[in-house]
C-alpha cells in the first residue's frame, strides 16, 4: 500500500462528466488499496471568469477581496468530487485551504505556502477515507483566504505531498507528459520516460507550461516523485524524479522556447563601475526580472553598450524605470525590440561533456539564424534570436542532439 496524491487540472473538472471520470480514476487507485488525497483546480475558464468579474468592478481592487472571490472556483469542484465519490461508494470529504489549514504567507494574489497541518486528514487517510483539497488557496497570518498565483494548484499538490509524505504526487493534465520540445513546432517530439528536477525546473521556467515553476522547486527540494500524465489516456506520463533515477542520462533531454521576450540596449553608457548597479539596481527595485545580459566595451573603452532581456510583460514598466534614471546611468539612446525569442537546449548531461554549446551555435549557424544574445548555466545554453526563426531553430536543433522520434 502507498499514498498518493492526485492532482487533476481545470480542463480533467470541466464538466460533471468528466468529474465522473475523475471520481472513477481515483476509485480505482483506492480499490488497489492506496491512501489518496486529491488535489483540484476549478473548471476551465472559471477563475478567468471570477479574475474578469473583480477587475471589471474595480482596477484597483483589494487583493484580499480577489482571493475571496477567485478561490471559489475550487470550493465548487471539491464538493461535486466528494459527492461524486460518495455516489461510487467512495468514502470521502473535501478540504479548503483554511480547514486545515494550509498556511500561507500574507501575500495575497501569490502567497506562498508556508506550512501545513495534515494531522486531521491523515487520520481520515487511515481509515480509508479520499481527501479531496481544494488547490491554489490557503489562509494568510491575517486569518483570511489566499491564492497562490495562476496555475497554484500544482504547487498545491506537491506541497500536500511533501506534507503528508507521499510515494508520488500524479498530475493529470490535458497533456499525457513532458516531451522533448513542443510537438505543436515537430511532430518529432518524443514524450519523456523520465525527467530529472533540475531539467524539469529549467524547461518550465523557460516556457514549457506542463508545471507551475514553483511547484518543480518544491518537488526538488522535497524530493516529492511527480508523475506528470493524461486525464484522458490511461497511460503513463512522465516522472520527475531524481537524477539518480535516471538511468540512460542523454545529453540533452529538451529544447525549450519562450516569445514572450523583449531586448532592450543602452547604448553608449559610460564604461566605469557602478554602472551595471546603476541599470539594474532600480529594475530590480521595480520588481523586474531581468534575464539575459551582454555588455559590449567600445574601442576607446570609454563607453559601453548594455543589452538586456525582459519578460514582455514586463516591458514597458522596464522601460518606464530605465527613463526615469536616464540621468544616473547616462546611456545615450534607448534601443527596444519586441521581436525577439529565447531558444534553449537542457540537460544535465552537459556537465560532464564539450561541445554541446558548438553543435548549437553551428546548428543555427547553418539556418543562417544570428544569435544576439546568449547565456549559460551548468545544464542549459539559451540563445535569443529573432522571433521569426524559433521554429526552425528548435527543429534543426531538435535534430542534432538526437532528440527525433
Ligand atoms: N484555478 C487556478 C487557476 O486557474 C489554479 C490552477 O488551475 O492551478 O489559475
Ligand atoms: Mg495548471
Amino acid at each position: 500500500m502507498s499514498r498518493l496524491v492526485m492532482k487533476f487540472g481545470g480542463t480533467s473538472v470541466a464538466d460533471l462528466a468528466r468529474i465522473r471520470n475523475v471520481a472513477l480514476k481515483v476509485k480505482r487507485e483506492v480499490d488497489r488499496g492506496h491512501q489518496v488525497a486529491v488535489v483540484l483546480s476549478a473548471m476551465a475558464g472559471e477563475t478567468n471568469k471570477l479574475v474578469a468579474w473583480a477587475r471589471e468592478l474595480s482596477p484597483l481592487h483589494d487583493a484580499r477581496e480577489y482571493d475571496t472571490v477567485v478561490s471559489s472556483g475550487e470550493q465548487v469542484t471539491v464538493g461535486l468530487l466528494a459527492i461524486a465519490l460518495q455516489h461510487l461508494g467512495v468514502p470521502a470529504r473535501s478540504w479548503l485551504g483554511w480547514q486545515l489549514p494550509i498556511h500561507t504567507s500574507g501575500m495575497h494574489g501569490s502567497a506562498a505556502i508556508t506550512g501545513i497541518e495534515t494531522k486531521e486528514i491523515e487520520a481520515r487517510l487511515a481509515q480509508g477515507q479520499v481527501a479531496v483539497v481544494a488547490g491554489f488557496q490557503g489562509l494568510g497570518p491575517d486569518n483570511r483566504i489566499t491564492t497562490l498565483g495562476r496555475g497554484g494548484s500544482d504547487t498545491s499538490a506537491v506541497a500536500i505531498a511533501a506534507a503528508l509524505k507521499a510515494d508520488r504526487c500524479d498530475i493529470y493534465t490535458d497533456v499525457d507528459g513532458v516531451y522533448t520540445t513542443d510537438p505543436r513546432i515537430t511532430p518529432k517530439a518524443r514524450k519523456l520516460d523520465r525527467i530529472s528536477y533540475e531539467e524539469m525546473l529549467e524547461m518550465a521556467s523557460l516556457g514549457a507550461k506542463v508545471l507551475q515553476t514553483r511547484s518543480v522547486e518544491l518537488a526538488m527540494i522535497h524530493r516529492v516523485r511527480v508523475q506528470v500524465l493524461s486525464s484522458f489516456e490511461d497511460l503513463p506520463g512522465t516522472l520527475v524524479c531524481d537524477e539518480d533515477e535516471i538511468v540512460e542520462q542523454q545529453l540533452v533531454s529538451g529544447i525549450a522556447y519562450s516569445r514572450d521576450e523583449a531586448k532592450i540596449t543602452l547604448v553608449r553608457v559610460p564604461d566605469k563601475p557602478g554602472v551595471a548597479a546603476a541599470i539594474f539596481g532600480p529594475l530590480a527595485d521595480g520588481g523586474i526580472n531581468v534575464d539575459m545580459i551582454v555588455q559590449n566595451t567600445s574601442e576607446d573603452g570609454k563607453f559601453t553598450d548594455m543589452t538586456f532581456t525582459v519578460g514582455r510583460a514586463e516591458f514597458e514598466r522596464a522601460i518606464h524605470i530605465i527613463e526615469r534614471n536616464q540621468s544616473s546611468i547616462g546611456y545615450q539612446k534607448l534601443l527596444t525590440d519586441k521581436g525577439v525569442a529565447k531558444v534553449s537546449v537542457i540537460g544535465v548531461g552537459m556537465r560532464a561533456h564539450a561541445g554541446v554549446a558548438q553543435a548549437m551555435f553551428k546548428t543555427l549557424a547553418e539556418k543562417g539564424i544570428n544569435i544576439q544574445v546568449i547565456s549559460t548555466s551548468e545544464i542549459k545554453i539559451s540563445v535569443l534570436i529573432a522571433a521569426e526563426f524559433t521554429d526552425t531553430a528548435v527543429r534543426a536543433l531538435h535534430t542534432t542532439y538526437g532528440l527525433d522520434k
